[in-house]
């Protein structure tokens, strides 16, 4: 029997979770689900410089609202917690000192200045990007170069220290990638990454490997950013004696700016005025603001479906996924490896879908909690009735209400552009006799019913309707077009379009 799958999102508390993140940890639920796995979420705060207080609460409400709680978490734990790297500090040396035994790590004493020091010297020597590698570390002070009595005594006397993983002069460093197939790296190209920081933390590469491996971790799902690091990864579990269990390894494509040059960035949002965070969010340090999907008015259910399309797709014509239609659809040889541009005109279009799935009585929910900010009542059979007309026509649900507004409210003003084309004296003549008709009928003012008055009172005057209609309109809503007339009057009742129509035939006056 195969080993039960378990997959993590491990995200860094360092400001608000951007929507690449969100689609991550999408990828990981949609896997876990899909093969009865287990979802996991490991907050990866070993660097205390970069902790922004409120950056955890951010990740947790985003993912719950957007419903892809993870199954263990730092709020929620299972058998393998701490699920906070910083709460977990005590287990890492262990694993750093097992590398320094067996010859793969070592200390290293160099100070800031030397290390300063050293990069000057290679930038001068015309060395592309100066590293601390298998070549530079043989002239820098570590248990390398220093002798064995030294170390130790640099040990005892408390001279801060870290451990640099020793990576190997010559060697081909492969892995299989889910995505992207073989990968190979040469490890003249890598590095000497500290694994142990002077403060006894561990940096991010070996906390992720000890906690990936401690937590059965058996898919690292994640971005493309971490793709260089992945040959580091993966000799650290050799290093560490964990190859046979090593993770199987997917990076998903990167998100890149709506013109496709570059990766997606928060400038962009700014510039273009859309969101690339899940919900508004405002930095405790700096004031910063950004805006949020949430906030903006997208619905939790388009979201999802926008970001699983981001990188993914079912290899049909299909485009209209539930949470639940994408764990079935969903696999990761359906990624693609390539770029996707971020369309915010595909979330806004995902978003009208979903409106319009909604019922008349949902929708009439967001009107009514709407209209309660501007202090107006209104009942709840109305106001489905406004949602119905309304939402073919709205992006967001709080257009139901930018966009109905007129219903409640008669206009004062009327479309100057309109007025000047199409108010004349047919139109005068036509809604004069719509009003004495309207008057007279007593029966059930349906759209029917206001369709045929207006009929007879335009071949009473023997006028064509179509002629006038536009008039007809701005007369009762202040605008030339709109959702079914007939509807509209229906809804706002025949006494108040008497009111209007009265109003706009004392104001406009007729065009030549
Ligand atoms: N802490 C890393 C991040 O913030 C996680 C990378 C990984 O998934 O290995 O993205």
């Amino acid at each position: 029997m195969n080993k039960e799958v378990r997959v993590r999102f491990a995200p860094s508390p360092t400001g608000a979770l951007h929507i690449g993140g969100v689609r991550t940890a999408l990828y990981n639920y949609l896997f876990a689900r899909k093969t009865k796995g287990k979802f996991l979420l490991r907050i990866e705060d070993t660097d205390q410089t970069r902790f922004v207080p409120g950056a955890e609460e951010y990740i947790k409400e985003s993912l719950d609202w957007l419903g892809i709680t993870p199954d263990e978490s730092p709020w929620n734990p299972g058998d393998c917690g701490p699920y906070r790297q910083s709460e977990r500090k005590p287990i890492y040396m262990q694993y750093a000192m097992d590398l320094v035994e067996k010859g793969h790590a070592y200390y290293a004493f160099d100070t800031a200045e030397e290390l300063e020091a050293m990069r000057e010297r290679l930038t001068a020597a015309r060395v592309v990007s100066p590293q601390y590698n298998s070549i530079t570390r043989t002239q820098m002070k570590n248990s390398l170069t220093l002798p064995e009595d030294e170390v130790k005594a640099r040990l005892a006397s408390g001279e801060p220290y870290v451990i640099r993983i020793k990576i190997p002069r010559k060697e081909e460093v492969r892995l299989n990638d889910m995505i992207r197939g073989w990968v190979m790296v040469h490890s003249s190209t890598l590095d000497d990454k500290v694994l142990m920081k002077s403060d006894g933390m561990p940096t991010y590469h070996l906390a992720n490997i000890v906690d990936d491996h401690l937590m059965g971790i058996t898919h690292v799902i994640r971005g493309e950013e971490w793709l260089p690091s992945a040959p580091l990864h993966v000799l650290l579990y050799r290093y560490l004696g964990w190859e046979e269990t090593m993770p199987q390894f997917a990076h998903l494509p990167l998100l890149l700016k709506p013109d496709g040059n570059g990766k997606l960035s928060k400038r962009d949002a700014d510039k273009h005025g859309f969101p690339v965070f899940p919900m508004d969010w405002t930095d405790p340090n700096t004031g910063e603001k950004a805006m949020g999907f949430r906030e903006q008015g997208y619905l939790k259910e388009a979201v999802i479906n926008f970001l699983a399309f981001l990188g993914w797709n079912p290899g049909d014509h299909r485009e209209m996924f539930t949470l639940d239609e994408l764990v079935e659809a969903f696999s990761i040889e359906r990624i693609g490896k390539s770029g996707t541009k971020f369309d915010i005109n595909k979330a806004k279009w995902y978003n009208e879908q979903y409106l319009r799935a909604k019922s008349d009585q949902e929708l009439a929910a967001y009107l009514i909690a709407d209209l309660e900010k501007e202090g107006i009542q209104i009942e709840e059979e109305k106001a489905a009735k406004i949602a119905h007309i309304m939402k073919e026509r709205a992006t967001f649900p709080a257009d139901l209400w930018k966009e109905g507004k007129f219903m409640l409210i008669a206009p004062k003003e009327f479309d100057e552009s309109v007025a000047s084309k199409k108010w004349n004296q047919e139109a005068v003549t036509v809604l004069n006799t719509y009003k004495e008709k309207l008057s007279a009928f007593s029966g059930d003012f349906t759209p029917e019913a206001a369709k045929n008055i207006l009929e007879a009172a335009a071949e009473a005057n023997g006028i064509k309707l179509g002629k006038v209609m536009q008039a007809v309109r701005l007369a009762a809503t202040g605008v030339g077009a709109g959702p079914d007339l007939m509807a509209v009057f229906s809804i706002i009742g025949k006494d108040e379009l008497i009111n209007r129509i009265s109003y706009a035939l004392a104001q406009l006056p007729v065009q030549g």
